[in-house]
């Protein structure tokens, strides 16, 4: 930003159309949207340059949005479908609008993607067909975003943290007080700020008071810098809370995995598998679901009820399968043990209760067509918990192992929202000059979370965001 005059003590003070805080896939969206639409833009991003782009850098970013057919998937996916998945998926408690509106406007935002250079391939296997990725994954997503963004003449400020908002005499929000390399600068936006700061998953105090004791400790699998202060700016200026505060995104990851911005270190494969707990016993319906529909229920299930850390066991029918690698990025070699009782005892667990576990797994596998592409109900019969799909056997070794945990992805509570992503107060009105698009926004996600929909959410809200801040500035 070019440094204006201003007085000893004082902050600095600037004017812009749209300010933007948070430059991660929703931020992006709000500010390319906003240059889109001719407005002045100031992007303030609290990471330095290297840090930028959020939890976004850290995903593959894939994206579920409607399409037809394709190479990448044998089957339509249409906006109806998404938005039955998302509703069921979150017990019906998902804000139905704020949904619809998401996935009625997820194909138009990919292609919008697409036509600002984004190249897709396919998700990941086994996901139903409906998942695309970006072929440069999250980071080559937001470095493509600031590219693009630059390049219309937005405005980027880094390690600059939104801190508070400014509310004018009339209610409505006029800018945003920020920490800067500069000092305190205070920033005007006449059409408006997006929040696009993320969720409160890097701030360890607000985990636990909101999610529990047991979340001091999670692993943080993105980014350190999302710790709460869009959200916690536009509650105290009036902004109402919405959402599951309780709860958050999660996944199945490596135990192996660095205690803070991971990345993905995730097992998306553990449906070829079945997951053992410390004393040696199966604990979940492993086929419940598409993988997509369980991995963060099961990743919360393992840290709270699970005692922690479990471990996923495979034996070579499943690890030799092309897909197997496709779908977990090692953070070391698996345990592997030609006999399962040598198996316990490199996992350190009692070998009579694994030996008994898989000899009544093995016996109550039912024949039928195995198929990872579909709920194939090859199924367990006569044990608890059952496999409801993909039941093999496991007998043929070497048996294969990975330790696995928990971690945090992102916080599910957020801000009351519209559909056009303007904040709502405790009043139910709308907080002229205030929007939130991407994990700030509550009301989206509960209990459990639709594989690939949180970087869609991120750039639909962020795209309409900016639109409408846009033409109201002046
Ligand atoms: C390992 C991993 C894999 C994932 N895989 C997928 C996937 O495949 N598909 C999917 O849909 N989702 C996935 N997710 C989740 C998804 O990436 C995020 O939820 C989504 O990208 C969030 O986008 P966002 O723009 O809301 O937030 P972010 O991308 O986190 O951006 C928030 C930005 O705000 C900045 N910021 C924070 N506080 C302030 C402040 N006070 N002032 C200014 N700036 C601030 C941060 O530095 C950050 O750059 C994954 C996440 C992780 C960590």
């Amino acid at each position: 930003m070019p440094v204006p005059a201003g007085s000893a003590g004082a902050a600095a003070t600037y004017h812009t159309g749209v300010l933007v805080a948070g430059g991660g896939i929703a931020g992006l969206s709000a500010a390319v949207s906003a240059r889109q639409s001719a407005a002045e833009v100031i992007l303030i991003e609290k990471a330095p340059p290297e840090g930028r782009g959020g939890n976004t850098r850290f995903a593959d970013a894939q994206m579920r949005f409607p399409h037809e057919a394709d190479e990448f998937g044998p089957r339509d996916y249409t906006a109806a479908g998404m938005f039955d998945d998302l509703m069921r998926i979150s017990r019906g408690r998902a804000n139905a609008g704020l949904i619809r509106t998401l996935c009625d406007n997820a194909r138009d935002t990919a292609e919008w993607l697409t036509a600002m250079g984004l190249e897709w391939e396919p998700g990941y296997p086994h996901t139903a067909g409906y998942r695309r990725s970006p072929k440069s994954g999250g980071q080559g997503l937001v470095d493509l975003l600031y590219r693009r963004l630059e390049g219309l003449g937005g405005i980027v400020a880094y390690e600059t943290c939104a801190i508070d908002l400014i509310v004018s005499g009339d209610g409505s929000i006029a800018g945003v007080r920020a920490r800067s390399p500069e000092g305190i600068v205070d920033i005007y936006a006449s059409g408006g700020v997006v929040l696009a700061s993320g969720g409160f998953q890097a701030n360890v105090e607000m985990r636990v008071r909101y999610l529990g004791r047991f979340a001091d400790s999670l692993i943080l699998r993105g980014s350190r810098y999302n710790t709460g202060e869009g959200i916690r700016m536009a509650i105290a200026a009036g902004a109402q809370p919405a959402g599951q505060w309780g709860d958050y995104h999660s996944a199945v990851l490596d135990a192996r995995s660095p205690k803070i911005e991971c990345g993905v270190t995730a097992l998306y494969n553990y449906q070829m598998g079945i997951f053992i707990d410390q004393s040696g016993h199966r604990f979940l319906d492993e086929g419940e679901d598409f993988r997509d529909h369980t991995y963060v229920k099961f990743s919360k299930f393992i840290v709270e009820q699970a005692g922690g850390e479990a471990w996923c066991l495979f034996d070579q029918k499943a690890y030799q399968r092309e897909e197997f690698a496709r779908a977990w990025r090692p953070v070391g070699p698996p345990v592997e043990a030609n006999t399962l009782k040598e198996m316990a005892e490199k996992m350190g667990l009692p070998a009579e209760n694994i030996m008994d576990t898989i000899a009544n797994f093995n016996a109550a596998v039912q024949p039928g067509d195995y198929d990872l592409d579909r709920l194939d109900g090859k199924r367990t019969i006569g044990i608890t918990p059952p496999k409801s799909n993909w039941a093999l056997p496991l007998d043929t070794p070497p048996y294969v192992a990975i330790p696995v945990t928990g971690g945090i992805t992102f916080t599910f509570g957020g801000l009351k929202c519209d559909t056009l992503a303007r904040v709502i107060d405790t009043r139910g009105q709308v907080m002229a000059g205030l929007y939130a698009a991407g994990e700030p926004m509550g009301e989206i996600f509960y209990y459990n979370y639709p594989g690939a929909s949180s970087v869609i959410r991120g750039a639909v809200y962020g795209r309409i965001a900016g639109r409408d801040a846009a033409a109201r500035a002046v």
